[in-house]
């Protein structure tokens, strides 16, 4: 006679949900479930937290989703207290489980965390796919090689990868065993670790992430390709937390808003940037130096400004803060310390200056996005970040150096972004609004506006820093050419 299959699920802060989770559906389908989420201390701690608080709240808020779901199926989350490298193991063989478990992960730390793992529990522990489309390493060349530009990389997943339909939840769960005596934690909250709740981020959990979705779908994902650059407009998913900590698994994000706009332009154009995230993993995987280093070796040890004066400390803190006198580089960085989210046009707007303009370390302004973002994604900010300074996979050549001024009028042309954000400039006329500095002295009084008192000047000049860019990435980059 067999005697009963006991299963660990693992879920691990990046698929906090219970549909299409197949390793939920795997263990369901062979005898008793643990769902498991361990609380290492040394992340759910103060000093950590006000290093990511929006990013926390947001993961708080989705694992108490995550309890209440797998309480409605007739199962629990069990919460233990420890690091996971030695709780996983311990719990695994007092529970007598013979297998554990989770999703794979993509970062080169976590892979070292699932190495350790695999090396205790041998064949009981089973990763299984799900953070991404297409598993690592299955997209390549006709080379065999990993891509390094994003073109090819879409067209052959979309040729050769056949993506299944998402997993639906499981109808039923069964109830958790019974087990020896073990110390159950606490789901910490927002305010025991010492933040303060930012009612400005999106809220987490599944329940959320598919109102969002549909949200989307029913009012904006028809005319996606036409106002996805619109930083003014809602015309984004703002899906990137629920793929980030995975309330909405990619797959389902993939085929529901197939279904919903058919295999036309929206379409595509929505489906490409979940394939740019793809990509961004994809190309972690493959090099996990990235978290470290340019992708393009020829930026290895480029002069970037460090935080090391008084003057260059003075201009990362106007780009920061929002007060580089270009509004709408400070509309960007006043609607992420506002809210935690930036618009994909106005990160790289605002990417763009800190490296070219203000030719700060691009290492510095990913910190800040990571402190901050609620979608703070190792791979996609890092991607991100090192595509708007140019030494990325695929990314804008150096040489490109965004204008402030005519990105805003282009894609903020009522100025509505700016004057949400930058309230202090709300009353100049659109014409105005993203160079104030070149504003008649009348538009300028007559919007209460008084520059270098109420608004800044400019912390540099346009030309000149964009010029000064070019000439020393041109010398650098040519140096052995
Ligand atoms: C400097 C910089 C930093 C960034 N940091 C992050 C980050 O930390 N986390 C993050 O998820 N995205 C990041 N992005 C990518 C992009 O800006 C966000 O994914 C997007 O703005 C999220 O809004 P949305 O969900 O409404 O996107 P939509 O336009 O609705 O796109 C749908 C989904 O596709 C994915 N996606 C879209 N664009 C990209 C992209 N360029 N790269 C990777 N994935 C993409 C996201 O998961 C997104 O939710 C960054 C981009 C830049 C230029």
């Amino acid at each position: 006679m067999n005697a009963t299959k006991r299963t660990i699920v693992w879920f691990r802060g990046k698929d906090l949900r219970i549909a299409d989770h197949a390793p939920l559906r795997f263990a369901a389908a062979r005898g008793e479930v643990i769902p498991l989420f361990v609380v290492d201390p040394y992340f759910f701690a103060p000093e950590r937290a006000e290093k990511l608080p929006n990013r926390m709240q947001f993961l708080i808020d989705s694992l108490d989703s995550l309890r209440r779901n797998i309480a409605a199926k007739g199962s629990e989350l069990v919460l233990v207290a420890g690091k996971s490298t030695e709780v996983v193991p311990k719990l695994a063989q007092q529970w007598s489980v013979d297998k554990v478990v989770a999703h794979r992960w993509t970062e080169p730390f976590a892979r070292e965390r699932d190495r350790r793992i695999g090396e205790a529990l041998g064949e009981r522990f089973v990763l299984f796919e799900g953070e991404t489309i297409a598993p690592p390493e299955s997209i390549r060349s006709k080379k065999g090689t990993p891509f390094a530009v994003f073109s090819p990389f879409g067209k052959t997943l979309r040729k050769t990868f056949s993506i299944e339909r998402p997993i639906p939840p499981p109808k039923e769960l069964p109830p958790l065993p019974s087990l020896p005596p073990f110390e159950r934690a606490e789901l910490p909250t927002v305010e025991s670790l010492g933040l303060s709740r930012n009612e400005n981020v999106v809220s987490g959990g599944e329940r959320a992430a598919r109102d969002r979705l549909q949200r989307f779908l029913k009012n904006y994902a028809a005319d996606y390709q036409d106002l996805r650059n619109r930083m003014d407009l809602d015309g984004t998913s703002r899906l990137s937390a629920d793929l980030k900590f995975g309330t909405l698994s990619v797959r389902e994000a993939w085929w529901a808003s197939f279904d919903a706009l058919g295999d036309g332009d929206a379409w595509f154009t929505f489906s490409n940037e979940l394939l740019w995230r793809e990509f961004a993993y994809q190309s972690l995987w493959d090099r996990p130096t990235l978290l470290r280093e340019p992708f393009r070796a020829n930026f290895q040890g480029f002069p970037w400004r460090e935080l090391d004066c008084d003057e260059n400390r003075a201009l990362w803190e106007a780009w920061c803060t929002g007060h580089t006198g270009y509004p709408i580089v400070d509309a960007a960085a006043r609607q992420l310390l506002r809210e935690g989210f930036v618009h994909n046009r106005a990160r790289m707007i605002s990417a763009s200056f800190l490296t070219k303009h203000l030719r700060i370390h691009y290492r510095h302004g990913e910190a800040h996005y990571m402190k901050h973002l609620v979608d703070g994604d190792w791979a996609s900010n890092n991607m991100g970040w090192q595509w708007s300074a140019g030494c990325g996979c695929d990314a804008q050549p150096y040489f490109r150096v965004f204008n402030p001024m005519s990105q805003g009028a282009k894609f903020d042309p009522e100025g509505d972004y700016v004057r949400k954000y930058v309230p202090e400039l709300k009353d100049l006329p659109k014409k105005h609004i993203h160079a104030p500095f070149d504003a008649p002295e009348l538009f300028l009084l007559e919007a209460g506006v008084t520059l270098g008192k109420t608004y800044p000047r400019p912390v540099v000049d346009h030309k000149t820093a964009r010029e000064a860019f070019l000439s020393t990435a041109k010398s650098y980059l040519k140096r052995d050419s």
